[in-house]
């Protein structure tokens, strides 16, 4: 065991998955890029919302309504205080980052014209490329690229280049989920207000393994997802700057997001409701405010200190397997490794890594620019959080030896 501030021990018994066999052999989940595990206390506020006060929210006059609209509400001054947003209704809930950005791209089109330009890193997931390409299309903006180098870094230089007064936004991952890289968003946020453009950054995979200060970083908007941070899946949160989500249109229309409706006009609801048509993931919202009451309660700085252990320890194994090379090896990274190996397909090594009761990811892991970059079809990526162990890692490593073996 890694000497370390955490008690894995006793933490792994708050997840009961963590317990289960996989093809005969314990689970070693190391999928959590893809989405985290859920602690019992996150699933008893399922089980009790569902057991006790399941009502719509914000419109009844009766008890299990106003116990679900406190709860509900609670949830979301528990993510403001979280990511240190200035005022409650600057947190608006969504199904996840995804929904996050295309509410922001919709939105944002509608201010530009042919010739503004907005820029993207080559480290993005799809959902933070598409929903922009999209908005390009309709608005006749250009999207450019900031470049990457073989370290999996973005090339800063080439950032401030880009910039320009044609640049209206720009948007970037915190951490990249293939490679793991943490991107200068510091530094990409100031440089990007210099010119007068705005930014969003997509934290869905920092926001399980550093928290984020939307005020000191200065951001625009701030995206995540629950279930990478042991909340449920269906439901996370877009932070915007209150006179940005003042400024952008509502995204759809509906129930809750209106304050008068008549044929003739309608007016839509303050912030936050304006943003939130129909009925929302209501449960969804409750669990995340207990994932991430779970998550402070163990601490984000040990937690961050305890995966980099994890990400060195395994850094360091895999590297001593023939043949195998990690992609991204940025200075900054949190506990992600993508590797591939000498003549073998990253879907052969998983399979047999699955037959093992190892779970990692195959694939391009929605990037598929960056695999063009490296020219290969994929990787395969073992992801780590904070109740994995040291001994998980050993299972890792010797079950990719294994698969070298034998598809070799
Ligand atoms: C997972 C992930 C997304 C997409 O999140 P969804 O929950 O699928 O909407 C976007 N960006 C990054 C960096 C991610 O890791």
């Amino acid at each position: 065991m890694i000497d370390t501030v955490l008690d894995i021990l006793s933490i792994r018994k708050d997840f009961p998955i963590l317990n289960r066999k996989v093809n005969g052999y314990p689970l070693v989940y190391l999928d959590n890029a893809a989405t985290s595990q859920t602690p019992q206390k996150v699933i008893d506020a399922i089980v009790d919302y569902y057991s006790r006060y399941n009502a719509n929210i914000h419109r009844g006059v009766h008890s299990l309504s106003q116990e679900a609209t406190d709860a509900y509400e609670q949830a979301r001054k528990k993510i403001q205080l979280h990511f240190n947003a200035a005022h409650t209704h600057e947190i608006l809930f969504t199904s996840g980052t995804t929904h996050g950005v295309n509410l922001v791209a919709n939105g944002f089109g509608s201010f530009l014209k042919e010739g503004d330009e907005v820029i993207v890193s080559a480290l993005e997931h799809h959902s933070n490329i598409v929903p922009w390409q999209m908005m390009c299309e309709r608005s006749g903006a250009v999207l450019k690229v900031i470049p990457m180098n073989l370290e999996g870094e973005l090339v800063m230089e080439a950032y401030h280049e880009l910039l320009s007064d044609r640049t209206k936004l720009v948007f970037c991952n915190h951490v990249s989920n293939a490679l793991g890289t943490v991107n200068p968003i510091k530094e990409i946020i100031e440089a990007a207000h210099r010119v007068g453009a705005a930014v969003l950054i997509d934290g869905a995979q920092a926001a399980p393994h550093l928290k984020a200060d939307v005020q000191q970083l200065d951001v625009d908007f701030y995206v995540v997802s629950a279930h990478k941070m042991c909340g449920p899946t269906g439901v996370g949160v877009l932070y915007g700057k209150e006179e940005w989500l003042n400024k952008l249109p509502p995204y759809q229309g509906g129930g809750e997001m209106i304050a008068e409706v008549t044929f003739e006009k309608t007016t839509y609801a303050e912030l936050p409701h304006k943003f939130e048509a129909g009925t929302p993931n209501i449960c969804g919202g409750i669990a995340f405010g207990a994932a991430l009451d779970y998550m402070n309660a163990i601490g984000f700085e040990a937690i961050a200190q305890y995966e980099h252990e994890l990400l060195e320890y395994a850094t360091k194994e895999l590297l001593a397997i023939e043949g195998l090379r990690i992609y991204g090896n940025g200075k900054e990274k949190t506990a992600v490794v993508s590797f591939n190996i000498e003549g073998l397909h990253p879907y052969d090594i998983g399979s047999i890594l699955d037959k093992l009761g190892v779970a990692v990811r195959t694939g391009h892991h929605c990037a598929q620019p960056i695999m063009d970059f490296y020219k290969i079809p994929g990787t395969v990526r073992a992801s780590f959080s904070f109740y994995n162990t040291k001994e998980e890692v050993d299972v890792l490593v010797k079950s990719v030896k294994r698969a070298q073996a034998m598809l070799s």
